[in-house]
């Protein structure tokens, strides 16, 4: 991408360096598998059973995998690893949420969060262990950027909550949502990669990727043969103030956004998601659910309006509008034909709500408290 923002370009993100000199398998595709593997298996059917293994059965260790003989496990544990990151801390929330963060292998941290409802659980995984791209309402800006993910550690974030789940492999369906640090369409080649081994354990419908709007990376998704779910953060119904809350904008305008989800192929009866974030007295206006409204047109899109998370670090301007300004916002969007819902705060209490993940123990690079003058 030749007109990314500036602090993507400046080298920060690279691949992990790794002191184990083992090769990782983890986040290969099988036929990859069967390639890394070579002649450390005897028949190819070996890979077959070491995927089943760990994608369905949620093993990480070749030890524990029985249906190999012992000699070949103790040569696969010598030669590969399978690199699941080492969980540092895990907060529970009141609410059944829980909180990871991981050490990955170079000490860089990354947090997930496991949200369960209804019979089922949404994971949000991180795609980069920290993010450039500043937005004004979300913590993991505040702490600068990080560097990009390899697939094998998207996918350990998925597996290393699943062992911690009842039952090794998850007592229950997974939604997977791209919400967690990063901007998972600066890191495309690793979340393809990732996405091809995870939709063994859940069905491209169920993953959403979220984007603040990186127009090439919107095409290229839309060029994949399988695509998740798509969803962009909007947060503002004009480019004035979309360039205050994200510099994003000012490299990919909502014009440009727009043209882009406008030729965004979708399934039958699928949408794109458009979030949303209420802030008080920035975004909350009437009026301005009628601009965004406007602005929407006939997109096939579903709005989720997200009352923003105030944190200690994003200073006294992000607060979220109240109650009865938040449903009369969703009321007008549904006067105007669309699909609007308000996402309930899941893990505020443990800071794993949206915009509030973050990578301790890093210098923060400082917030342009200046840029937030409304
Ligand atoms: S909202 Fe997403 S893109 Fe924006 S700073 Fe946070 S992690 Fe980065």
């Amino acid at each position: 991408m030749t007109d990314a923002p500036a602090a993507h370009q400046e080298g920060a993100l690279g691949e992990s360096p790794r002191e184990d000199e083992r090769s990782e398998i983890l986040g290969l595709t099988r036929a990859k598998l069967v390639e890394t593997l070579g002649e450390t298996i005897d028949r190819p059917f070996r890979a077959d059973q070491i995927y089943e293994a760990i994608y369905r059965q949620g093993k990480t260790d070749f030890e524990e995998m029985t249906t190999l003989g012992k000699d070949l496990r103790e040569s696969l544990g010598r030669k590969f690893r399978i690199g699941v990151p080492a969980e540092a801390d895990r907060h529970p929330s009141a609410d059944g949420t829980v909180k990871y963060l991981f050490r990955l292998a170079d000490g860089a941290t990354i947090e997930a969060v496991d949200i369960p409802d209804r019979g089922r659980r949404t994971l949000c995984i991180s795609s980069q262990a920290g993010c450039a791209l500043a937005c004004a309402f979300c913590v993991t800006g505040y702490w600068g950027a990080g560097r990009n993910l390899t697939p094998a550690e998207i996918v350990g974030q998925v597996l290393a909550i699943r062992r911690r789940q009842e039952g090794g492999s998850g007592p229950e369906p997974l939604n997977l949502v791209f919400m967690g640090m990063g901007e998972p369409l600066q890191n495309l080649e690793a979340l393809h990669a990732s996405l091809r081994v995870l939709t063994e354990l859940v069905s491209w419908r169920r993953i959403t990727v979220s984007t603040v709007g990186i127009v090439p990376g919107i095409r290229k998704l839309a060029s994949w043969e399988k695509r998740p779910n798509l969803a962009v953060s909007l947060h503002a119904p004009d480019d004035a103030r979309r360039d205050l809350i994200m510099p994003v904008n000012r490299t990919y305008p909502l014009a440009d956004l727009l043209a882009a989800l406008e030729e965004y192929p979708l399934e039958r009866r699928r949408r794109i998601t458009i979030e949303y974030l209420l802030i008080r007295d920035f975004n909350d206006a009437p009026s301005d659910a009628e601009a965004l409204a406007r602005l929407l047109g006939d997109l096939p899109v579903k709005i989720n309006l997200i009352p923003v998370n105030p944190d200690p670090v994003l200073g006294e301007r992000m607060v979220p509008p109240p109650d009865d300004r938040v449903d009369a916002f969703a009321e007008r969007l549904r006067r105007r034909s669309y699909v609007a819902t308000v996402r309930r705060r899941r893990g505020d209490d443990v800071s794993a709500a949206c915009g509030q993940l973050r990578a301790p123990g890093r210098e923060p690079r400082g917030f342009r408290q200046g840029a937030l003058s409304w």
